[in-house]
C-alpha cells in the first residue's frame, strides 16, 4: 500500500503539517524494514500499516497514528530508539518505546512468576499513558486476523493471551468494537469445538427468530412515529458468538432463557428523545418486569450509556430493545478514544451538545496502587482476575462521588475505597440511609455511608472474606499480620483456606 491510499483510507482531514508528519513516519517504516516478510509472505510493513488504519479508525490522531506506524522498527529493524527520537521528538519515541515493552509480555502459564512479573511492567508502562495501550491493542487486533500463517502452537499462546488480557483491556477502556472482534477470533482458536458448538446454536435459533425480529422493527418504527418520537434509526443486532457461550454458562446452557440474542437499538439525537422512546414503547409493547436498565442514568464502569429493555412482541417472543443517543452508540463502539475525540472538539454531525462524562481512568490508578501493594506474584494474579474480570457496581458516597466497585462487594470494601483508613475506623454503614450489617452486598445505584468511630475499631479475621476488592483485602491482611491475636486466628484463616 502506498502513502496516498494509505492516507484515503483514513476519515478525517489531516492539515498539511499533520499529513507531512504522517508521511515521514510511513517512509520512515517502509525503509526500515525493507526487505523484511511476515509469516504470510506479505512484506511486513503491510503490518504496520494495517495496525495504524485500525487505530485511526476509532481514533484519528496523527501523533499516535505515526507511532502505530513506527511500531514495531527498534524492535525488529537495524533503526533504534534513538533515531526514532532524533526523527520525530520525545512524545512519538516514549509511545514508540513503551509499545515495545508491551511486546515482550508473554502469556506462557497464567500460574508463571515470569509472566505475571511481565504483567505487572505492562501495566506500569500502561498506566503512564494509555495510548500506548490502544496502539498495541490495534496491533494484536490485526495480528489476530492474520494469525492463520503462524505455527499452531503460537497461535494458542497468542489467542489465549489476547482473550486473557488484551479483550478485558479493551472492554475496560470501553471499546465494544475491538473487544467483540478479540473476543471472538480468539475464541475459535483457544475452543475450537465450544465455538463451533455456539456458533451453529446461535444460527440454528437466528434462523427461526430473524422473521420476528423484522417484524418488531417495522413495529417500533410504527409506534415512534404514531407517539411523534423523533429518532434517526432503529437497527439489529446479534449477540456475539463469545458472549453468548459465556452467558449460556451462566443459564444452564438454556438458550431460550437469553433474551437480548437478538436486540433492535434505536438511535436518536438527544437523551431526552432515549426516555420519550421507552415511553412510546411500555405503552405499546408489554415489558418484563425488572429488565429495565437505565445505563444513562448510571452508566457502567466503562463508560458504557444506554437504555436497555425486554418487551414481548405480539406473539409472546421476547425481545431486547437497546435506546441511546448518536453520540453514546459511538461511544459504545470506540469507548475510551471517542472521550479523546470529543475532547479534540469533533463531534459527530447531528449530535446534541451535552456534556462528557470525564474519560473513567481510575482503573488504572487502582492497577497503579495494586503493584505497590502486592509483593507475591500469585497474589497479585488473584486480585487482578477478582477485580479486573468481572462485572462492576456504582455505587454513591453521600456527597455524590461515585465509587466504582466489584460486584458483591460490601460495607468494607466501599469503606477502604473511599479512604485508605476509613475502614479501621468503621462501626458501622448505612445504605440509602438504614443502617445494614458489614455483610450486606451493595448494589449499583445505593448511597453508602460510613459511620466512623473515633478509635480504630478491632478488626476480626472475617473481614477479610466479606471484602471483594484487592485493595481493602491488603489493608485487612497487614492489619491482621501486624496484630496476631495468636495461634488461634491463624488456624481459623488455614481452615477457611482449605474449604
Ligand atoms: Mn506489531
Amino acid at each position: 500500500m502506498n502513502f496516498t491510499d494509505f492516507l484515503s483510507k483514513i476519515q478525517h482531514k489531516f492539515s498539511d503539517a499533520e499529513q507531512a508528519l504522517l508521511k515521514r513516519a510511513f517512509d520512515f517504516a517502509a525503509k526500515a524494514h525493507q526487505g523484511q516478510k511476515r509469516f504470510s509472505g506479505q512484506d511486513y510493513i503491510e503490518h504496520p500499516i494495517a495496525a495504524a488504519l485500525i487505530l485511526a479508525g476509532i481514533l484519528p490522531e496523527p501523533k499516535i497514528i505515526a507511532a502505530t506506524l513506527l511500531h514495531d522498527v527498534p524492535e525488529d529493524t537495524k533503526f533504534g530508539l534513538n533515531e526514532i527520537k532524533k526523527e520525530f521528538g520525545e512524545e512519538i519515541a516514549t509511545l514508540v518505546d513503551g509499545v515495545t515493552k508491551l511486546g515482550r509480555v508473554r502469556l506462557r502459564n497464567s500460574r508463571d512468576k515470569y509472566y505475571v512479573e511481565n504483567l505487572r511492567k505492562m501495566f506500569v508502562a500502561t498506566s503512564k499513558d494509555i495510548r500506548v495501550i490502544l496502539i498495541k491493542l490495534a496491533d494484536r487486533l490485526h495480528n489476530m486476523r492474520t494469525l492463520e500463517f503462524v505455527k499452531e502452537a503460537k497461535q494458542k499462546r497468542i489467542a489465549e493471551e489476547t482473550l486473557e488480557i488484551f479483550a478485558p483491556i479493551a472492554s475496560r477502556l470501553g471499546i465494544g468494537e475491538w473487544k467483540d472482534e478479540l473476543e471472538d477470533r480468539a475464541f475459535q482458536i483457544v475452543y475450537p469445538k465450544e465455538y463451533a458448538q455456539t456458533k451453529k446454536l446461535l444460527e440454528q435459533t437466528l434462523e427461526q427468530r430473524s422473521h420476528g425480529l423484522k417484524r418488531l422493527q417495522k413495529e417500533l418504527s410504527e409506534i415512534l412515529h404514531t407517539e411523534g418520537v423523533k429518532f434517526e434509526e432503529i437497527s439489529g443486532r446479534i449477540k456475539r458468538v463469545y458472549s453468548l457461550y459465556k452467558k449460556l454458562q451462566r443459564y444452564d446452557q438454556d438458550i431460550t432463557k437469553i433474551y437480548d440474542l437478538m436486540a433492535l437499538r434505536v438511535i436518536t439525537k438527544a437523551t431526552a428523545e432515549c426516555y420519550a422512546a421507552l415511553g412510546a414503547i411500555h405503552k405499546h409493547l408489554q415489558p418484563l418486569p425488572d429488565r429495565v436498565k437505565d445505563y444513562i442514568a448510571l452508566p457502567k464502569p466503562n463508560g458504557y450509556r444506554s437504555i436497555h429493555t425486554t418487551v414481548f412482541d405480539a406473539e409472546k417472543n421476547i425481545f431486547e430493545i437497546q435506546i441511546r443517543t448518536i453520540q453514546m452508540h459511538e461511544q459504545a463502539e470506540k469507548g475510551i478514544a471517542a472521550h479523546w475525540a470529543y475532547a479534540e472538539g469533533s463531534k459527530p454531525a447531528g449530535a446534541e451538545k451535552e456534556s462528557v462524562p470525564a474519560a473513567n481512568l481510575k482503573w488504572v490508578e487502582d492497577l497503579q496502587k495494586m503493584q505497590e501493594q502486592l509483593h507475591n506474584p500469585e497474589d497479585f494474579l488473584n486480585a487482578l482476575r477478582i477485580d479486573f474480570f468481572q462485572d462492576r457496581i456504582f455505587v454513591l458516597t453521600p456527597k455524590g462521588d461515585v465509587k466504582d466497585l466489584p460486584e458483591g462487594a460490601t460495607p468494607i470494601d466501599f469503606a477502604f475505597s473511599v479512604h485508605s483508613d476509613l475502614g479501621f475506623f468503621m462501626q458501622g454503614a448505612k445504605v440509602n440511609g438504614k443502617m445494614v450489617k458489614i455483610e450486606h452486598k451493595i448494589k449499583s445505584g445505593d448511597v453508602v455511608e460510613i459511620i466512623k468511630s473515633k478509635k480504630p475499631v478491632k478488626i476480626s479475621q472475617d473481614w477479610l472474606s466479606l471484602a471483594r476488592t484487592s485493595n481493602a483485602r491488603n489493608k485487612i491482611r497487614h492489619y491482621l499480620s501486624e496484630n496476631q491475636t495468636g495461634i488461634f486466628n491463624t488456624l481459623k484463616s488455614l481452615i477457611k483456606r482449605s474449604k
